[in-house]
């Protein structure tokens, strides 16, 4: 049987009417800071697409945009400006960043209170020990796709495949949170087929184009696919072999129109949720 399409357009622009609703509702007044060094192309659309989606929901955005050659001096002292603004609630600066800057130093620079990507080591914390203001947007994207499915995830069996900082471990933590069973693979994962096939719920998160067939997937499973590729031909694919594993699946998100809008609602989620904190 064919699986049910999760429809991440949808779902995103609702997460993005509720926001828009809320900040007309209370009358809130939020700004969000994105900060992009260099032109890598494909962080151009992602900047752009976050404009817009601040637009529609009524967020003020800031747009800063550097020149590649900006040393990392200069991007630490703007961040410490964006941290001082009142007008900016959030900050959210573009990776990946050119070689020669240091990412984690400038992560942890963003005021963890700004940090609207959640990436900042005292936000990561917060998340492992569940007490949390702001979820990485990508992980808590994947989690509401997976509500929306009506599939509860206590009890069940959870495959993450991946295990970044940005995506597999925070994935991992917010399906442990909800109980379910999760076992995280990696590079050096003995038996993937095998353990993929147990999943009840598989997330992909691996950034190979196809990598997930139907033999790894267990009959009925929501498969939750967060790859981004782009191929030769320039179309965007998925880690996941659409068309054969959603024979298999249950529900299964699409690429593009799953993982990719859902991000970027949560984002404004997040700048909702630091302007209320930063009001109160
Ligand atoms: P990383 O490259 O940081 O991590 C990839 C992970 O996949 C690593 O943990 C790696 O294992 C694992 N992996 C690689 N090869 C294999 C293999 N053969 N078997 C098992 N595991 C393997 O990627 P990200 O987490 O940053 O991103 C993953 C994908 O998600 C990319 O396509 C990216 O573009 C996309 N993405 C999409 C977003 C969205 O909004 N939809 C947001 C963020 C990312 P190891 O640790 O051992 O190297």
């Amino acid at each position: 049987m064919a699986a049910k399409i999760i429809d991440g357009k949808a779902i995103s622009a609702a997460v993005k009417e509720q926001v828009r609703a809320e900040i007309e509702r209370d009358k809130i007044k939020a700004g969000l800071a994105v900060v992009i060094v260099g032109d890598d192309p494909a962080s151009r659309v992602y900047v752009n697409n976050k404009k817009k989606a601040c637009e529609l929901c009524g967020i003020q955005s800031f747009e800063y945009a550097l020149p590649a050659e900006t040393e990392q001096n200069q991007l630490l002292e703007l961040i410490d400006t964006l941290n001082a603004d009142k007008n900016v609630n959030g900050i959210l600066v573009q990776l990946p960043l050119p070689d020669h800057f240091d990412e984690k130093a400038v992560i942890e620079r963003i005021s963890p209170l700004k940090d609207v990507d959640a990436f900042h080591e005292s936000n990561v914390g917060k998340i492992m020990i569940g007490n949390y203001a702001f979820l990485p947007c990508t992980p808590a994207g994947c989690m509401e796709l997976i509500h929306s499915t009506g599939v509860d995830v206590a009890g069940k069996e959870c495959v993450v495949i991946g295990r970044s900082n940005i995506v597999g471990k925070p994935m991992a933590m917010l399906l442990l949170h909800e109980n379910g069973t999760v076992t995280v693979c990696h590079s050096k994962t003995k038996n993937l087929t095998e353990v993929c096939r147990r999943a009840d719920i598989l997330v992909a998160a691996v950034g190979r184009p196809n990598f997930v067939t139907a033999d790894m997937v267990k009959d009925g499973a929501v498969v939750i696919d967060v790859g981004i590729n782009r191929l030769e031909n320039g179309k965007l694919c998925g880690d996941v072999k659409f068309d054969e594993v959603s024979e298999k699946a249950a529900y299964i998100t699409p690429v593009p129109g799953g993982v990719g809008p859902m991000t970027i609602a949560m984002l404004m989620k997040n700048t909702l949720t630091a302007a209320r904190i930063q009001n109160s």
